[in-house]
């Protein structure tokens, strides 16, 4: 949120008073931890997650992409051992509640895919040697997420974020106990496919997220997403699985509680 120009504290402030009890805060580089970490203090509803994701596999090696501007270098094998090094000394410094995100981002294309199947597999590992969970990012990469899910899973399990993927993604993410996070693309109009997929996950595994400052839902979408703004993926969902608006709330408090005392 920062590099939008976006104030975490009124964002959370405003957000606390709007009744909201707990979330997590979403590592996206391998150094945020400490800063992210200071900001958080006054906020123990929200807990940490640290992590390399896939974007630090760096530039795209082949063809052409705009990859956004902080990763668009190409990283060697040892930057990324390097990096590998900084973000496992943060998590022992830092003892976030998660590691996240990590995964596969093969829409953008980072590095090559072994990058960054390097820097995925490796944190899967840590985080079953930690007893942590993971949350997942998956951009058009399933078929090797099926697969690294079932090499690698931790056994804390943990969430697969902003699901957007196939059956066969969801099924194999909730035979390894994993809970399926929904984002504002819930609510875009063309996205039927995702809302039948809503209709088909479990009620005791299901979430709903913000991706702030990314995924913004409608009517807000095209805007920088807000955390706020979630009130109208809940809409959303409610609406798609026929559910009152509070019964939804309480059943997604209550499966992030369990998935956080896990
Ligand atoms: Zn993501």
């Amino acid at each position: 949120m920062l590099d939008k120009g976006m104030d975490p504290f009124s964002i959370y402030d405003e957000l606390f008073r709007e009744g909201f009890e707990g979330g997590i805060d979403i590592g996206c580089t391998h150094d945020d931890l400490p800063h992210r970490s200071e900001i958080l203090k006054p906020y123990p509803g929200i807990l940490l997650a640290g992590a390399m994701g896939p974007w630090e596999a760096g530039a795209r090696e082949t063809g052409h992409s705009e990859p956004e501007q902080e990763f668009s270098r190409i990283k060697s094998l040892d930057d990324i051992a390097a990096e590998l090094d900084v973000l496992k000394g943060n998590i022992q410094a830092f003892r976030p509640a998660f590691i996240g995100e990590i995964g596969l981002d093969y829409h953008w294309e980072y590095g090559t895919h072994e990058k960054q199947h390097l820097i995925f597999e490796t944190q899967l590992r840590w985080a079953e040697d930690l007893g942590l969970a993971v949350l997942i990012h998956d951009r058009d990469a399933d078929d090797d997420m099926v697969d690294a899910i079932r090499r690698l899973s931790p056994s804390k399990g943990g969430v697969i974020h902003c699901f957007d993927g196939c059956e066969r993604l969801m099924q194999q993410a909730l035979d390894r106990g994993f809970y399926i996070s929904f984002a504002g693309n819930l609510t875009y109009r063309s996205n039927t496919q995702l809302r039948d997929m809503l209709r088909k996950v479990p009620t005791d595994r299901l979430l709903l997220e913000t991706d702030s400052p990314y995924l913004a839902p409608v009517p807000m979408r095209g805007k920088p997403n807000c955390p706020a703004y979630v009130i109208h993926t809940y809409e959303c969902a409610a609406q798609t699985l026929e559910m009152e608006m509070e019964a939804l709330k309480e059943l997604v408090a209550s499966n992030f509680k369990t998935l956080i005392s896990k």
